[in-house]
């Protein structure tokens, strides 16, 4: 079973796919409501916010209040502080530059049309450079510094003090959906 084919499940407008052909239920709802519940909030909050096709504002909110709380952790533990906006704004930014990339993916990387390697090349190594061997599109500094609401800030500033911040968080979203997907998976 899909994550979307779970998800669709608890739409409870989706209720009659519950059963196979001639009437017998597949999975029972309680077992897909199982899974759901081995999950934490957060990983609820974010299942629902990719795999759904409409999610609520609400929900959107807590995961990037969720996603900036990591920011504030961060900075306070290796005590980084921003010098032209207040750490609250900070944090909000990096939050939104994170899920932005997650919720709006720019799909396979056209150096290597997804694969992440390129053939041919010898040395030193075949990994595609456009996309670091990940395969996918990525966006550029400027284009997240732009989703953040951070034109004003020094870019290579950034890159240097607050994208392995950024890096950590995506890190962490990638990593929660290969969780959820896992959960679902066992039903
Ligand atoms: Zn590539």
């Amino acid at each position: 079973m899909s994550i979307q084919g779970f998800v669709t499940k608890l739409n409870p407008r989706a209720a009659s796919l519950q059963f196979g052909v001639g009437g017998v239920p597949e999975v029972d709802w309680r077992d897909y409501c199982g899974a759901w519940a081995a999950l934490t909030p957060f990983q609820q909050d974010y299942a629902e916010l990719i795999f759904r096709d409409s999610t609520s504002q609400h929900v959107r909110l807590r995961v990037l209040n969720w996603l900036a709380n990591q920011v504030k952790d961060e900075c306070l533990r290796i005590g980084l502080k921003p010098r032209q906006k207040s750490l609250i704004s900070m944090c909000l930014a990096l939050a939104k530059i994170a899920l932005h990339q997650v919720e709006h993916r720019k799909g396979a990387c056209p150096g290597c049309k997804g694969l992440g390697v390129v053939k041919g090349r010898s040395i030193p190594s075949n990994t595609c450079r456009s996309c670091n061997g990940a395969g996918q599109g990525s966006y550029t500094l400027v284009e997240r510094l732009q989703i953040g609401g951070l034109t004003g800030i020094d870019p290579s500033g950034y890159a240097k003090r607050w994208e392995p911040i950024e890096r950590m968080l995506l890190a962490e979203l990638y990593q929660t959906e290969a969780v959820c997907g896992a959960k679902f998976g066992e039903v």
